[in-house]
């Protein structure tokens, strides 16, 4: 089964301009393709040719990190394109709890999100997650993941050059500001804190 690039839930321009429809056309168009397009030549023909992207990255992680690299950033970007929205939200009910429960308030999380993005060194994520029922912010390097991890993942954040250089240039503090204050999704932050278990890849 051949992994496809899942179509943006969103028209390219509804992001501008924390994120404009250029960045979008090579970040989805390109690289993210790029990612499953690999993945899919590393398997096919394997015994993994037939399993979910979540248990080819499990699978792969710690015993063949080229196909790691991949599959894990295939899912990363799924789910990165699910954790951003055209419009504002906020959290609400249970989910609203617990972000006040490990932050403070959503402000606090806020600028706690931000500062975490904008400190990470090099390429890679930063997310918010949630595991027995208490949320922290995680970050993990180059195509690292949550999605096997034990986390559940409610929200993330790519941090690598390619997702604002082009809108934002070096300045990655403007993108996590302009996305974090306009564009994170928050009602699938509450599915996926609601279902309890990591978001799979569709297909
Ligand atoms: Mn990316």
């Amino acid at each position: 089964m051949a992994f496809e690039l899942i179509p943006l839930p969103y028209d390219s321009e509804a992001l501008a301009p924390a994120i404009s429809a250029e960045t979008l056309s090579y970040h989805h168009g390109k690289h993210h393709k790029a990612y499953l397009d690999k993945t899919n030549a590393a398997i096919e023909g394997t015994d993994l040719a037939d399993a979910s992207l979540e248990d080819v990255i499990a699978a792969a992680r710690g015993s063949n990190q080229g196909l790691f690299n991949n599959a894990a950033q295939s899912w990363n970007h799924g789910f990165y394109w699910h954790s951003l929205a055209a419009d504002k939200s906020a959290p609400s009910g249970d989910l609203a709890g617990l972000v006040d429960a490990a932050f403070g308030s959503l402000g606090e999380f806020e600028a706690k999100f931000a500062e975490r993005g904008v400190g990470h060194f090099a390429s890679g994520w930063v997310w918010l997650a949630e595991k027995d029922g208490v949320l922290s912010i995680e970050e993990t390097h180059d195509g690292d993941t949550l999605a096997d991890s034990g986390f559940n993942p409610l929200l993330t954040i790519d941090v690598w050059e390619h997702a604002y250089y082009l809108d934002h240039q070096n300045l990655r503090p403007a993108y996590m500001k302009a996305v974090i204050a306009e564009h994170l999704n928050w009602d699938f932050a509450a599915e996926n804190l609601a279902r309890g278990s990591a978001w799979t890849y569709p297909g």
